[in-house]
C-alpha cells in the first residue's frame, strides 16, 4: 500500500453528516433558524447544562463568556500558558489583563497551587483549559474561585466527551467553552459553544452574539414585527443553521469518537513502553481522558518531529507558551522565567496523529517509526 501523509488531528465525517447538511440546505434556513435551537439543546441536554449558546468559533465563545461577566480594564484574570493564544486574547478583547499561571508537571493543566499565588485585589475569575482532553483538577480550582469569590470558566475545547468523578467537562465550571474547529473532538467546519447555568449571563450573551441586538430576524418574523433596538456594543459571532445540523449529526457520535481516541491512546501507551525516551503525560485518577491530542516527552523532540516528517507523519507542538509570543511580551512585558514548568515541558513536548479515523495500520505505521527512533 502506497504509503500517505497521516495528520496529527483531522475530522470524521460520514454520509450522515453530509445528509444533514443537505436537508437543511433545502428547508429555506441558511444562517440562524431551528436547527440553532436544536443543536444548542442537544449539547446542553447532553452535559447536561440549562443553557447553551452557539457561536461562530471557540474564539468568539470565550470572547462571550469574558463579556457575559463583565471583565474590563483593571481586571485581571487567571490563564495557563499551554493553550492556544485564543483563551487569554480574549481577555485583552474586552480591556482586561491575562495573568498567567504555571502548569502542573504532571498533567501540564493549571496548576492550583500557582493559581494561589497569582491571586491579587484585582483578580477576577480563573480560566482553565482542559489541556489535551483531560479534566483539569476542578475540585481544587472550585475550592480557590469559592474561597476568594471569582467566576471559574473552563476553556474546554479539548474535552467534550470527556468527564470525570463530579460530571463531564463543561459541567464544572460556571461558563464552558467548547470549539467545533475541524480538529476538536467534533466539528462544524468553524463554530463554538458556550454553557452555563446562569440564565442572565445566557441572555447578555445571545445578545452581544447579534451585534447586541435583543431579538434576532426570526423571533421578528414570527412575531410580525419590524422593530428592533440595539442596546449594547456586540458582535456577528453568529453560528449558521447549516453548521449546526452538522453539528447535530456529530454529537450523536461523540461518544463513539471519545472511546475511539482512548482505544488509540491505550494502543500507544502499550507501546511506548518499549521507546526508552519518549514518555506519554499522566493520567489523572478516575477520569475520562477526551484525549483530543497524544502528547508525548522527549528530550529529542525537534529530531523526532523531522524523523516522523520524512515518514510522512504529521506531528504538532501545542503549545509555544502564550506568555512567550512577541504581542504578550510587547504588551504586557511578559518573557521566560514567568512559568519555568510551561517553559520547559513546552521544549520537549509533541502530540503525535489520534482521531477517530486514523486506521489501525496508520497507526502502527506511526508506532514503527516511534520504535525505529528509539533504536
Ligand atoms: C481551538 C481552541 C480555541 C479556539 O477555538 P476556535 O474555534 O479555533 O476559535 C481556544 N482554546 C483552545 C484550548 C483551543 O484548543
Amino acid at each position: 500500500m502506497a504509503s500517505s501523509f497521516i495528520p496529527y488531528g483531522r475530522q470524521s465525517l460520514h454520509p450522515e453528516d453530509v445528509q444533514s447538511i443537505l436537508q437543511t440546505l433545502e428547508s429555506g434556513w441558511l444562517t440562524t433558524g431551528p436547527q440553532v435551537e436544536t443543536f444548542e439543546k442537544a449539547v446542553a441536554d447532553y452535559l447536561p447544562m440549562g443553557h447553551a449558546i452557539a457561536v461562530s468559533s471557540g474564539t468568539a465563545a470565550l470572547h462571550c463568556a469574558m463579556y457575559a461577566i463583565e471583565i474590563g480594564p483593571g481586571d485581571e484574570v487567571i490563564v495557563p500558558p499551554l493553550t492556544f493564544a485564543a483563551t487569554s486574547n480574549a481577555v485583552l478583547y474586552q480591556g482586561g489583563t491575562p495573568v498567567f499561571a504555571d502548569v502542573d508537571p504532571e498533567t501540564l493543566s493549571i496548576d492550583p497551587v500557582s493559581v494561589r499565588e497569582r491571586l491579587t485585589g484585582k483578580t477576577r475569575a480563573i480560566v482553565a483549559v482542559d489541556y489535551a482532553g483531560q479534566p483539569c483538577d476542578y475540585k481544587a480550582l472550585r475550592a480557590i474561585a469559592d474561597e476568594v469569590g471569582l467566576v471559574l470558566i473552563a476553556d474546554s475545547c479539548h474535552s467534550l466527551g470527556a468527564g470525570d468523578a463530579f460530571g463531564k467537562c463543561g459541567t464544572h465550571a460556571d461558563l464552558s467553552v467548547f470549539s467545533f474547529h475541524p480538529v476538536k473532538p467534533i466539528t462544524t467546519a468553524e463554530g463554538g459553544m458556550i454553557v452555563t447555568r446562569q440564565k442572565d449571563w445566557a441572555d447578555r450573551m445571545r445578545c452581544f452574539r447579534n451585534h447586541g441586538i435583543t431579538t434576532d430576524h426570526r423571533q421578528r418574523q414570527a412575531k410580525g414585527a419590524w422593530h428592533y433596538e440595539m442596546v449594547e456594543l456586540g458582535f456577528n459571532y453568529r453560528l449558521s443553521d447549516l453548521q449546526c445540523s452538522l453539528g447535530l449529526s456529530q454529537m450523536k457520535k461523540i461518544d463513539s469518537f471519545v472511546a475511539e481516541r482512548n482505544k488509540q491512546a491505550t494502543r500507544y501507551r502499550q507501546a511506548l513502553q518499549s521507546c526508552p525516551g519518549i514518555e506519554p503525560l499522566a493520567v489523572r485518577e478516575n477520569c475520562l481522558h477526551g484525549h483530543h491530542l497524544f502528547v508525548v516527552r522527549t528530550e529529542k523532540r525537534d529530531e523526532l518531529f523531522q524523523f516522523l516528517r520524512e515518514r510522512d507523519i504529521g506531528s504538532a507542538v501545542h503549545y509555544p507558551p502564550v506568555h512567550l509570543h512577541p504581542y504578550y511580551r510587547q504588551t504586557l512585558q511578559t518573557g521566560p522565567g514567568l512559568c519555568p514548568v510551561a517553559e520547559e515541558a513546552s521544549d520537549r513536548i509533541l502530540s503525535l496523529p489520534i482521531f477517530p479515523g486514523l486506521g489501525s495500520d496508520e497507526q502502527e505505521r506511526v508506532i514503527e517509526a516511534l520504535q525505529e527512533f528509539g533504536r
